[in-house]
């Protein structure tokens, strides 16, 4: 797909005017126009899945200075000497320590720690945990899963508050599977930002849940023709 030219591809497939776009972009702008972002001034997304997705919306425009989106602000390195590496092998950067993966790993190395745990019952020998699983188990008052979602929330707000000196974000939208663990991950988050965050930044951070889950793509690329080709 290297330099392939996919939107003038499927343009002349499909004779219909054709996008190319970042995900993490996309789901900006559907939080934005029709989800938990409206009329935010600057709206930062994240997606916390296996990877760090991100979208910048200001003042209702998607921000695309960087490689046709935000970047990477996932990769940004939060631990130089870490001995975990991203899928896409950086050492050390957010990916490794806030994202499912991470929720993963560490609840496999407290179950070994703590063998009479529900983390340990739910990871017995051949069982792989999952993120969803720890986020049951938060759910239903396991203490060692809610520290696992906590600390990965710490290094979130860690992280969030590094990409506020760039974005300088009103509202932070969470988004994406490790979402799902709500208030254990929004609480911690919000404690790191207000602890560390210079007070000019914090002062006015506000972060929530996103709204439209695993729609906020699709609903984010429709908006994109709903704006940009509003009498089709
Ligand atoms: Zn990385």
């Amino acid at each position: 797909m290297d330099n392939f030219p996919l939107a003038d591809f499927l343009c002349q497939r499909f004779d219909l005017p054709v996008e190319l776009d970042n995900d993490g972009t996309l789901a900006a702008l559907a939080e934005y126009h029709y989800g938990s972002g409206q009329n935010t001034e600057r709206l930062v997304t994240v997606t916390v899945g296996t990877g760090l997705g991100a979208g910048l919306v200001v003042d209702g425009h998607a921000q695309r200075p960087v490689r046709g989106c935000i970047g990477d602000p996932g990769h940004i390195i939060v631990e130089p000497d870490s001995p975990w590496r991203c899928g896409l092998g950086c050492q050390g950067c957010l990916e490794t320590v806030a994202s499912s993966l991470a929720v993963e790993r560490e609840a496999i190395a407290l179950a070994k720690q703590f063998p009479d745990s529900k983390l340990a019952r739910l990871s017995a020998p051949g069982n792989a945990v999952s993120t969803a699983q720890v986020i049951d188990a938060a759910h239903q008052g396991d203490q060692l899963a809610r520290d696992v979602l906590a600390e990965v929330g710490r290094w979130l707000g860690i992280g969030l508050t590094s990409w506020s000196y760039f974005f300088d974000p009103d509202l932070i939208l969470i988004g994406g599977g490790v979402s799902a663990a709500g208030e254990f991950l929004l609480a911690s988050i919000r404690e790191t930002i207000r602890e560390r965050a210079l007070p000019a930044y914090a002062n006015h951070i506000q972060v929530g849940l996103a709204q439209l889950g695993n729609d906020a793509g699709l609903i984010g690329a429709a908006s994109l023709f709903l704006y940009r080709y509003p009498e089709e």
